[in-house]
């Protein structure tokens, strides 16, 4: 079942990793089938090497409906993002570089080029420190989640979301983009932040066209 949408997702870790997004074993990805049910990639499996058929359908409450493997170690992560964001279809947890910098120094991504704006609807908040794979995880990221596609996991990386996997993909890519822009531009000492009402404007874009209030 499935098998276009779960090669999509083996093809997105092969893209992630060669534009180093992500690497090995780590990371994960999630899209949501119908109302209660979902793909989520499997534990344990060096995910660029990862095949269609290692891919599981599990329900919104974890219950593994098809696979071979067992679930990312971060499903209860996954399961609380659809759970409290109806309007999220697919997610990717990654560790690139650039914005597990900012993971590390616990600092938010600030809302400094347009475009990053477009796709995040804000400043990227860094969640609370928890250990991977607990459901105080799942819970802080959820909260730092709100009225974004993506939030920093303290000590950890980050997790993106859209509306599809493609989206989820758009947004990994320019976050990680922008937090690689301020990472060096903190190193001159200059960052200035886009004027308040431009990122009121693109709140309020990002609010009525992703999440649709
Ligand atoms: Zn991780």
């Amino acid at each position: 079942m499935y098998m276009d949408l779960k090669r999509r997702m083996v093809d997105v870790f092969k893209y992630m990793d060669e534009k180093g997004l992500n690497y090995g074993r780590s990371g994960n990805i999630s899209v949501k089938v119908g109302d209660d049910r979902l793909l989520i990639t499997p534990s344990g499996v060096i995910k660029s090497a990862m095949s269609p058929e290692d891919i599981l359908l599990v329900s919104i409450n974890g219950e593994v409906i098809e696979g071979r493997h067992k679930p990312s170690v971060e499903m209860p992560l996954h399961l609380a993002i659809y759970m409290s964001y109806s309007h999220v279809g697919a997610i990717i947890h990654a560790h690139p570089v650039y914005t597990s910098i900012l993971a590390v120094i616990r600092e938010p991504l600030p809302p400094i080029i347009e475009e990053m704006m477009l796709y995040t609807g804000g400043e990227v908040r860094v969640a609370d420190y928890a250990p991977f794979g607990t459901e105080e995880l799942a819970e802080n990221a959820v909260k730092a989640l709100k009225g974004r596609s993506a939030v920093i996991l303290a000590n950890h990386g980050v997790v993106t979301c859209g509306r599809n996997l493609d989206e989820a993909l758009e947004v990994l890519v320019v976050v990680e983009r922008t937090s690689q822009i301020y990472v060096l531009a903190k190193l001159t000492g200059k960052v200035h932040s886009l004027p308040d009402e431009i990122v009121d404007y693109y709140k309020s874009l990002f609010a009525k066209k992703i999440i649709g209030q």
